[in-house]
């Protein structure tokens, strides 16, 4: 169940019992991040939910906090289904390239396949934030390069209690 917000012709705001969400402060590891999700294949808020509950059980990270859901408009390639997109906190003991592996897992584990760049995608997580880590390589760029342009960043972190 989600209450549902129209914020303009483009954008639609979701909010559930697990999105926008905060945890009782446990704070039990060493880094905290700041991860988007997205996703526009199938049902993407039950998949957010799955991840909800898996990242919940793995004790490998800490769930903190969670934005709402935004819906909103494909950018790049823009033949393809609207886009739901939300943010994570989590703190873990994990170093930033062990912690993009674990995310790629996770994508892989939700299904995603990579064709093309901005192609559709059931699960896309992107680290925004590592600490105040900034980090420019081939591989990892942090904080990620566009957050502050997009949409589908800036509405789900101003929401958050941090
Ligand atoms: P995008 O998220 O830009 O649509 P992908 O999810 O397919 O593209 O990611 C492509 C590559 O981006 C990954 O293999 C990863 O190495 C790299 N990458 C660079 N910086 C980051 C970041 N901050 N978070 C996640 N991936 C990143
Ligand atoms: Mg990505």
């Amino acid at each position: 169940m989600y209450l549902k917000r129209k914020l303009n012709d483009d954008l639609l705001i979701f909010k559930g019992l697990r999105f926008p969400y905060k945890a009782n402060f446990k704070n039990s590891h060493r880094y905290q991040t700041i991860v988007g999700i997205g996703g526009n294949i199938g049902d993407v808020k039950r998949r957010f939910e799955h991840l909800f509950v898996e990242i919940k059980r793995d004790k490998r990270v800490e769930l903190l906090e969670t934005a709402l859901i935004l819906k909103n408009p494909p950018f790049g390639f823009k033949d393809q289904d609207d886009f739901f997109n939300s943010i994570i906190v989590l703190k873990t003991n994990m170093q930033p390239y062990l912690f993009l592996d674990y995310l790629m897992r996770l994508e892989k584990k939700f299904g995603r396949r990579r064709s093309f760049a901005n192609a559709p995608r059931t699960l896309d997580l992107d680290i925004i934030f590592f600490d105040n880590r900034i980090i420019n390589s081939k591989k990892l760029t942090v904080p990620h390069p566009s957050w502050s342009k997009r949409e589908s960043v800036i509405i789900p972190l101003s929401g958050l209690n941090l």
